[in-house]
């Protein structure tokens, strides 16, 4: 392939993908929006995530100290019987049982007291914020919505024709030395996909520098990639383009 025709498939690229970011750009911000709803969207259902794990974890805790308590109840009452039953004999060992009794019931009230005061609080606290969480995630729903509906709109008026450009990108890009690909692609990335410039009437209509008359000649001649020495896109004659 000869180098005039490797920069003409690089000119024709350029002009594909500018057509390609003009179709995109007329989604405005909508894909913003969508990135920056769904991130909302995905840590408020995490903070949501957490607090239910909160609860659950108040929670049994509250239940395995109801088991506890059960448990303690059902020692006093036993040691209550033997105490009654007059077959404790020495002292010592009413004085234990009777011991054993009031720390069950100290443990109990403990246990009642810490579950009111401590849980009560954080459980109310938690489940307020999950409504706030529920009412958020509503809002941010309703818009995320409204913004995929607006995307989808707005990509079917232009999907047909952005299908179009793509299949028309892919085919010339199997034509295109992959070296000069990366080259085209390394000044398309700093040049917002502008890589390659018309030179008309000896200006850079890339940045709209004057070439120099001899350079310009030469650039005719496209015997091999020139670049625009003050906006450093691949230059193209205007008449290889017409040609
Ligand atoms: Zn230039």
């Amino acid at each position: 392939m000869s180098m005039k025709e490797r920069i003409l498939l690089l000119y024709k690229l350029n002009k594909i993908d500018k057509e390609l970011s003009e179709l995109i750009s007329l989604r405005g911000d909508i894909p913003a929006k969508i990135e920056d709803l769904s991130s909302e969207k995905k840590q408020l259902d995490e903070r949501a995530n957490e607090l239910r794990a909160e609860l659950g974890d108040i929670e049994s805790a509250e239940s395995n100290v109801q088991a506890e308590n059960d448990q303690l109840l059902v020692k006093i009452e036993k040691n209550d019987e033997l105490l009654r039953s007059g077959a404790v004999k020495s002292n010592k060992e009413y004085d234990a049982l009777a011991r054993e009794i009031e720390d069950a019931n100290i443990k109990i009230r403990e246990n009642e007291k810490a579950a009111k005061e401590d849980n009560s609080a954080r459980k109310s606290a938690i489940e307020n914020e999950l409504i706030l969480i529920a009412g958020q995630l509503e809002d941010v729903n309703v818009e995320l919505d409204q913004n995929l509906k607006e995307l989808d709109e707005l990509t079917k008026q232009t999907g047909e024709e952005e299908k179009d450009l793509q299949a028309e990108r892919d085919e010339l890009i199997k034509k295109i030395d992959p070296e000069d690909l990366a080259h085209y692609d390394r000044i398309s990335s700093v040049k917002y996909g502008e890589a390659v410039a018309v030179v008309r009437k000896g200006s850079c209509l890339g940045c709209y520098s004057s070439i120099p008359p001899q350079k310009a000649i030469e650039i005719r001649t496209a015997d091999k990639f020139y670049s625009c020495e003050s906006c450093g896109r691949i230059l193209i004659a205007e008449e290889l383009i017409m040609a």
